[in-house]
């Protein structure tokens, strides 16, 4: 693995206090925390989080704006999500430096995520004008209409790992479908989710009160938003057991909610696969994002003829993998988002060299340059028992279980072994092959040939412990409606 080159390409930053006068949507008044840079320690933003009475004040005014026009008019909705798209892409360059200096990932992949959070804005935006129910004749002179109506004050609580992709995919349906909602990002990413609604929050046909921010720990002011009587749903994306603890305190005030949570994913090579497709993809699925995705291909799946040859050609191309800083642009590999995730990693590590044998990276990242940062080396374990923690457990970082099978209900099965059940990935040149499993694999998504592709026309969600309900697509839209029914009986009497 080769060492980061001098950091010639990073300008002098900085840091920006927030939120600044002119971001009212941004509701804080509590004490200051620090928002700091992954690859250096730099201080990135100063930020005042929001108190409990911070929360209340958002979501009264967006119970207030409930009452507006907001709701009843999808071409507004539309005008503005779309005019928010072009602003997204119009400050991509600006966005997706902000992102790289506060979460870490390299700048090309941090535009791709500015450019993705535009698209689901733009989409979505479409639809905010194709909201429709249904009406049918129930009887002589009887009719029934249903409507699609906003559910009403949807909290939005997103995590650190895509800060602008998860906010809007959750964001701009949310609003497309009438609703208002307060954003609560990770307390990781804060500057980013405050620099990227800035636009939204600013357009002019925005009515008061739809859109508004608290910042802060999810313990407090996450908690608060949950909790609050005046909240409707919750979107939240995070982990898994986060997500069980959301739901239930919205238990408590019977309020829906859609939870996008943590996956252990297989992705799964046979021998009929065209061997160099495989080995790009697996090794993209499973280090891409620094293995920061929840849908990360985490867990490699290899029929046995080819194993040998697969492991052998997998570990040189990891081997030749540059870790380093993500503004720099021959970086591969970027930090993970902070020190506490660094430790917990490299522990997962030791744990795979104890319980299995690492094949590609594990060792130390030496150097002046790994120093002040996050870095982890992207590391390759094989010989795993299946019930091992590496195998079951969502590590969040780039570290790749690797496992063999003979037969394709050995695949099914060991495709199937964990709790989770976000996403798998098939290579094969047999349909068959890829319909079968496709069907047997409990996961939200398959990806037969490809891996971690997304369109914000296609639903994406997890089974099993990996959530409830579904982002993008049209099903997305839906999930931040109510069904009304209402029933027009034109008899001149009841009985
Ligand atoms: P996390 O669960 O720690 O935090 C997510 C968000 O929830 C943050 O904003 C946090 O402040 C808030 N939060 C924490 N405790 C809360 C509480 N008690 N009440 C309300 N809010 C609370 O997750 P993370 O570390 O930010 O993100 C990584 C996790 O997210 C991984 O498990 C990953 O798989 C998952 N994830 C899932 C998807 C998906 O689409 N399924 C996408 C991205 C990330």
């Amino acid at each position: 693995m080769s060492a980061p080159s001098a950091t010639t390409h990073r300008a002098a930053w900085t840091p920006v206090d927030l939120p600044s006068g002119d971001q009212p949507f941004v509701r804080a008044r509590g004490a200051t925390f620090e928002s700091t840079d992954p690859a250096t320690g730099e201080v990135v933003a100063r930020v005042r989080a929001s108190e409990p009475a911070d929360v209340d004040d958002a979501v009264t005014a967006a119970r207030a704006a409930m009452r507006g026009r907001w709701r009843d008019d999808g071409a507004l909705r539309g005008r503005v999500l779309y005019r928010y798209a072009q602003a997204l892409r119009e400050n991509a360059d600006r966005l997706a430096e902000l992102l790289t200096r506060e979460q870490g990932k390299k700048l090309a992949e941090a535009r791709i995520e500015v450019l993705g959070a535009a698209n689901h804005a733009e989409y979505y935006a479409g639809q905010a004008r194709a909201i429709h129910g249904r009406a049918m004749a129930l009887g002589p002179n009887v009719h029934g209409v249903t409507l699609r109506e906003p559910v009403g004050v949807v909290a939005v609580i997103t995590p650190w790992n895509w800060p602008l992709t998860l906010l809007t995919r959750s964001l701009a349906p949310a609003l497309a479908a009438g609703n208002a909602v307060v954003v609560k990002p990770a307390s990781l990413t804060p500057a980013i989710t405050i620099a990227a609604l800035e636009p939204l929050a600013a357009d002019p046909e925005l009515p008061e009160g739809v859109l508004a921010c608290v910042v802060g720990s999810g313990g407090v002011v996450g908690d608060a938003l949950v909790r609050h009587p005046g909240v409707d749903m919750i979107a939240f994306t995070g982990e898994s057991s986060t997500g069980v603890d959301v739901m239930k305190h919205a238990a408590e005030g019977l309020k829906k909610v859609s939870l996008e949570l943590g996956g252990k994913s297989p992705n799964i090579v046979f021998a009929d696969a065209p061997m160099d497709k495989a080995l790009d993809g697996a090794a993209a699925a499973a280090f891409s994002s620094t293995g920061q995705i929840c849908t990360a291909g985490s867990r490699l799946i290899l029929e046995r003829e080819i194993a040998d040859e697969f492991l052998t050609r997998l570990a040189e191309r990891v081997e030749a993998l540059r870790v380093g800083d993500g503004l720099d642009p021959s970086t591969d590999i970027a930090p993970v988002v902070s020190r506490g995730q660094q430790r917990a990693i490299l522990d997962y590590i030791e744990l795979g060299r104890r319980e299995g044998e690492v094949v590609a990276g594990g060792g130390e990242l030496a150097g002046e340059a790994y120093e002040s940062g996050c870095f982890v080396p992207p590391t390759v374990v094989s010989g795993l028992a299946p019930d091992s923690r590496i195998v079951q457990e969502e590590i969040f970082g780039p570290v790749l279980a690797v496992q063999v099978f003979d037969d394709d209900d050995e695949a099914i099965e060991l495709a199937n072994c964990t709790r989770f059940g976000l996403a798998a990935g098939l290579w094969t040149s047999s349909l068959q092959r890829a319909w079968r499993l496709g069907r047997e694999i409990e996961a939200g998504t398959v990806w037969i040939n490809t891996y971690n592709r997304f369109y914000s026309e296609l639903e994406v969600g997890g089974f099993k412990e990996s959530g409830l309900g579904r982002q993008q697509g049209v099903v997305g839209l839906e999930e931040f409606t109510d069904v009304k029914s209402l029933n027009f009986d034109g008899n001149p009497t009841l009985w």
